[in-house]
């Protein structure tokens, strides 16, 4: 038997949360990555769901063609330019984009926001990890509304060191 640990994340997993990279996550080529302003996609969809509004939503051919409406995404990453309106589309909130050049040691990453109150421009939020627990504060750089009724993509610069783990926002008012 596994410990508690390993319990818990396959409870967290079963349930439609990632602990961790699912195996085959769409990441982007590291060195590509750290050079690219604007930042590219990360596309963190765990299971074949009968999905695709990150391929149909992406203007420029990015999210490569689904063979089966139940395939999970692939990325060609010299097609994207960071945009985030996969972010605002995807119904799974598994879209995010996270761009590594922002300063020496923040990171910002774009991630859909669905809650009220909306978070403000320069105001302090909580980073979260996929487990929902708080792992650092961010700044919100940008928070949008990429087209009407759809999901808000809020910009927050993070510690560079966490992009990897931080997944969500909490507003503290
Ligand atoms: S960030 Fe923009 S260009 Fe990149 S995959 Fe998403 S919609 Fe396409
Ligand atoms: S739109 Fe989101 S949930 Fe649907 S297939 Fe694409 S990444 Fe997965």
């Amino acid at each position: 038997m596994g410990c508690c640990c390993e319990t818990n994340k396959e409870k967290l997993f079963n349930s439609g949360i990632l602990v961790e990279h699912r195996e085959g996550a769409v990441l982007p080529p590291k060195e590509q990555w750290e050079k690219k302003k604007g930042g590219y996609v990360v596309i963190e969809c765990p299971k074949r769901i009968p999905c695709n509004p990150c391929y149909t939503s992406c203007p420029t051919g990015a999210v490569l063609p689904f063979e089966d409406i139940n395939d999970t995404p692939k990325i060609d990453y010299a097609k994207c330019t960071g945009c985030g309106i996969c972010v605002s589309r995807c119904p799974g909130l598994a879209c995010f984009v996270i761009d590594l050049t922002y300063s020496e040691d923040k990171a910002v990453i774009k991630l859909p926001y669905e809650l009220l109150p909306l978070p403000e421009k320069g105001q302090t939020v909580k980073c979260l990890g996929r487990d929902g627990a708080e792992i650092a504060d961010g700044e919100v750089i940008t928070v949008t509304e990429p087209s009407k009724d759809k999901t808000y993509v809020v910009s927050v610069a993070i510690p560079k060191d966490k992009y990897d783990d931080i997944r969500a926002i909490k507003v503290v008012c």
